[in-house]
């Protein structure tokens, strides 16, 4: 198992309010909003944390992704990027 499904398989196992913690952690971390991608729309929406969310309800013009510098990257197990356009990890991954 990699890292990504076994924190799949924590956060699962998780009371929902100890899930809510995680995810409010992990929003903290995010980088998002420091990347050129990151634009006025997304900001007024507060969007963040697209990998464990899902992708944007803006339109996403591509200009650089930060992600792989993102803390959440190595912590999370995550192997993809341009979340807010792609979708989550888990969607990219087509895991159910
Ligand atoms: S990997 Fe990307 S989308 Fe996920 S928290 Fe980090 S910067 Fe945000
Ligand atoms: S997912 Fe990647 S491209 Fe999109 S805003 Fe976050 S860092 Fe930028």
């Amino acid at each position: 198992m990699d890292t990504f499904t076994g924190m799949l398989e924590q956060m699962e196992k998780m009371s929902p309010s100890d899930r809510q913690k995680t995810m409010d952690l992990a929003r903290g971390d995010c980088i998002c909003g420091d990347c050129p991608t990151h634009d006025a729309c997304m900001q007024v929406k507060e969007e963040l944390l697209y990998c464990l969310t899902a992708k944007s309800a803006c339109t996403v013009v591509k200009k650089a992704c930060l992600c792989p510098n993102c803390p959440l990257t190595p912590r999370m197990g995550l192997s993809h990027a341009y979340y807010c356009a792609r979708g989550s990890e888990k969607e990219i991954r087509k895991i159910v």
